[in-house]
């Protein structure tokens, strides 16, 4: 069997025919069958926009899977009488679950949240009426932090080309679109999210797994260099591996931590806040018109380097999609960003950040139990404008004058927003930043300063790191690992379901 591997341009609205017919012109035979390897936008040159598709062409005969499936994960299975649990059901917690299972563990996850059907129940009221449900929230609940989200299955890390492959063919299984496969910027949305994080659990389940949902993990008795036992809100359980994958927006989680003698150390984060703008102000700037057949929503990404040295940069931006209110605890406003797989909403939006490390922020070298303290007040500063989840916002071109805007008008944020003088609501610093940020993006993104700035932007990734070694074990421990997000070494869906499968691989063939 012969097989090629073909480069072709198309018009935004192509059709499978289209496909067909430029193979055809390349190759002189009608003999053939394909498959795309990559699909991105090329949308440099506002009146050249295009489709680049790389794809695999098999002649003569029918496509052959074996040549096309990517080298697959080695996972080493023996039978193994080590019991498992992890502490979190997000990508990381589910990924390195799940691939400790293939390796033969006996697994247990614990999940401080409910099943995704419950803790949509409880998104929905508090979007709908404000009621906030510690257990059940944009942070916590099964799938994590990742399932009411843009589902951006993006990741620049570099060096986990295999992991993400095996993420992503999995989460196809599960249920999401098999484009997530080629595409250079897969999507999944949070509509195919809540579908793939329920068929996956039933995977689990299916393989002999356990799932103990509205579970706390609240402390661990540790014995010389073994956690014992694992304290929960239900009861003391015992393993001989403890994974901990608890996210970024643990707190409790951590200072139980720490208070454990779990050593951490501080690190560069991003503050800011989440801006919005009309969708079809980001198509106008990024396309030159309003709307593009064949593609869903434009996308941005800028960043820039300030006089400070602080980097602003947009982040996670979610087109077509809707401001939500993050935060994981009472009383405590933080915001971020989701959207469904169409991404039709009429809005845009994007964190606006600066990175800053908690030593530059603070004025001093801090501690990890500081550096948390701060964030705790910060967030709860943001609550105490409004005394409610009613986001403090502001015009963008207002911010950069340092003035109240006088009137907002609509937005996608559910629970509503007050003008606010949000640059006095963030230190200094960042505030300045900021600021240089707006001016740059206003300048490389046509209309980015008539956009809204709201809320307070804190959950990019952690502050902290934990101190580790290999396979995410930590450090002065025997059996007690953290992977993730909020182990520090993770960042997004992808790369923190990648530590996961990592840390799995390495302590099943260790
Ligand atoms: C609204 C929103 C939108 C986002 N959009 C994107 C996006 O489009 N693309 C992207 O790549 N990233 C996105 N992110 C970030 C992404 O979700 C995280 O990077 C990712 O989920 C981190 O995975 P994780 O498994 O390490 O932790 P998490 O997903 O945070 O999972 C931690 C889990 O641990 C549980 N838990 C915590 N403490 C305990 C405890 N003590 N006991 C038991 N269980 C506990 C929590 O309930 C949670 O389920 C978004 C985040 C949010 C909040």
């Amino acid at each position: 069997m012969s097989h090629r591997t073909l480069q072709i341009k198309l018009p935004t609205n192509f059709s499978d025919e289209d496909v067909r017919q430029a193979i055809r012109k390349q190759l002189g035979s009608e003999d053939f069958s394909f498959q795309i390897e990559k699909k991105s936008l090329d949308a440099r040159k506002k009146n050249n926009i295009y489709w680049q598709l790389s794809l695999i062409v098999s002649l003569g005969q029918l496509y052959d899977k074996a040549y096309a499936a990517p080298e697959p994960l080695e996972i080493f299975y023996k039978k193994r009488k080590e019991k498992v649990i992890v502490t979190g059901s997000g990508p990381a917690g589910f990924f390195i679950a799940h691939v400790l299972q293939l390796a033969g563990y006996h697994v247990t996850i614990l999940e401080r949240g409910s099943k995704v059907e419950e803790r949509s129940k409880a998104i929905n009221r508090l979007g709908s009426k404000g009621e906030f449900s510690a257990q059940n929230n944009y942070a916590f609940g099964e799938g994590g932090a990742g399932t009411f989200s843009d589902g951006k299955l993006t990741s620049r890390s570099k060096h986990i080309s295999a992991e993400r492959r095996f993420i992503l063919s999995e989460y196809v299984k599960a249920g999401a679109p098999e484009e997530i496969l080629y595409m250079a910027h897969p999507h999944v949305g949070t509509d195919n999210l809540k579908v793939v994080v329920a068929n996956l659990r039933k995977q689990f389940l299916e393989n002999g797994g356990l799932f103990l949902f509205d579970t706390k993990l609240e402390d661990i008795k540790v014995k010389g260099k073994r956690v014992n036992k694992i304290v929960c809100n239900t009861g003391e359980i015992e393993a001989d591996h403890v994974v901990l994958a608890t996210g970024n927006s643990a707190y409790d989680t951590y200072r139980m931590l720490i208070n454990r003698g779990v050593q951490f150390g501080t690190k560069n984060f991003a503050i800011g806040h989440r801006i919005e703008h009309t969708q079809k102000l980001i198509n106008m700037a990024q396309w030159g018109r309003e709307s593009l057949p064949g593609v869903k929503a434009a996308e941005y990404r800028l960043t820039t380097k300030t006089r400070s040295g602080l980097p602003v940069y947009t982040f996670c931006m979610c087109p077509g999609g809707q401001v939500v209110p993050a935060a994981a605890y009472e009383q405590k406003s933080v915001v971020n960003g989701m959207s469904y797989y169409m991404r039709d909403g009429i809005f845009s939006n994007a964190g606006c950040v600066a990175g800053v490390h908690p030593d530059v922020l603070l004025g001093h070298k801090c501690t990890s139990i500081e550096i948390l303290d701060w964030m705790d007040k910060l967030e709860e500063g943001y609550y105490a404008f409004s005394d409610s989840l009613v986001l403090p916002a502001i015009r963008a071109y207002d911010y950069m004058k340092m003035k109240e805007s006088k009137k907002i008008d609509r937005s996608s944020y559910l629970l509503g927003l007050q003008p606010a003088p949000l640059y006095d609501m963030i230190p200094e610093m960042v505030r300045k930043a900021i600021i240089e940020g707006l001016e740059d993006f206003s300048r490389k993104l046509k209309g980015f300063d008539l956009g809204v700035l709201m809320g307070l932007e804190s959950k990019t990734s952690s502050p902290l790191q934990v101190a580790r070694e290999k396979y995410g074990k930590c450090t002065g421990f025997d059996n007690l690992y953290f992977v993730g997000e909020g182990s520090g070494y993770a960042g997004g869906i992808i790369s923190s379901a990648a530590d996961g499968v990592r840390c799995a691989i390495a302590l099943s063939s260790k």
